[in-house]
């Protein structure tokens, strides 16, 4: 009989647990964005349903049943953003680490800096991706395969305008060029300047959603930006851009 009880009173003890757990989770998830607003609206809801349906308020309850319903859908579309970038986090990590040779890091950095110099010189414009932990094949794939080694000269020649992959990013992997006029996914920031056009938004963007160093060049200011983990750096020469690089690809997170 007291085994019995005990059964009783532990499993419900172990649901409140997970369930404020889960709960607890969501929260942080959510804490400092819109999203925490609309989550408190939903759970003034489903409280409110609960409460006219233990009193058997049949009208307010059908209402408020149909309203959470309507809410449920209406937060999948007004959030999507949100919950896309969620459902990147699972999964895009890379079972075998970006372990470059500190010999590579040096020319991979000189290699990109020396082009994209050059290119900024010809008011050019360029848009690179350097992959890190997370990995880019999603992004690979939207663009022309290559396979080469990093230098400058096909950089250069791959921002070439007329040369059919200018349009787009350019993705080095595991220290190579592993592909060119990849689409990169924009970042829907509203506060962002205008000053920013397309380009500096898909940098923007990639770096929200990965661990990726991004280089801008840009073609209409000639200037030079690294964007990392939404962290602009700009006005870069070819020596900072090196640096930087470097300093990027080296620092290891243990998130
Ligand atoms: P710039 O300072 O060089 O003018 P910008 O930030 O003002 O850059 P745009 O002038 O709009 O941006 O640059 C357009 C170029 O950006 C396109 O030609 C294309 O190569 C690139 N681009 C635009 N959208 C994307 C995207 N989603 N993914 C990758 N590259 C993109
Ligand atoms: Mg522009």
């Amino acid at each position: 009989m007291l085994g019995h009880n005990l059964i009783l009173y532990w499993k419900p003890a172990i649901e409140i647990a997970i369930l404020w757990f889960l709960i607890y989770q969501i929260m942080l998830f959510f804490k400092g964005t819109r999203g925490l607003q609309a989550l408190r609206g939903i759970i003034i809801l489903l409280l409110a349903f609960l409460v006219f349906q233990k009193f058997d308020f049949l009208v307010l309850s059908w209402l408020f049943k149909k309203l959470f319903g309507i809410s449920v859908i209406a937060i999948l579309i007004i959030f999507h953003p949100e919950i896309r970038m969620g459902l990147a986090q699972i999964g895009k990590r890379q079972i075998f680490k970006n372990n470059l040779k500190d010999e590579d890091i040096i020319l991979l950095s000189r290699q990109i800096a020396e082009g994209c110099e050059n290119l900024a010189k010809n008011k050019l414009g360029a848009l690179i991706a350097i992959e890190k932990d997370d990995s880019l094949a999603a992004y690979i794939q939207s663009g022309e395969a290559i396979d080469s080694r990093v230098c400058a000269d096909l950089i250069e020649a791959i921002f070439t305008p007329n040369n059919p992959l200018h349009d787009g990013g350019l993705i080095i992997s595991r220290g190579r060029i592993a592909a060119a006029g990849c689409i990169f996914p924009l970042a829907i920031n509203q506060e962002l300047s205008r000053v920013f056009g397309t380009r500096h938004r898909a940098a923007l963007g990639l770096s929200e959603e990965t661990d990726a160093i991004l280089i801008v060049v840009s073609e209409e200011r000639r200037d030079i930006s690294i964007i990392y983990r939404r962290k602009f750096y700009k006005d870069l020469g070819a020596v900072q851009l090196e640096t930087k690089i470097k300093e990027l690809l080296k620092t290891k997170e243990n998130e």
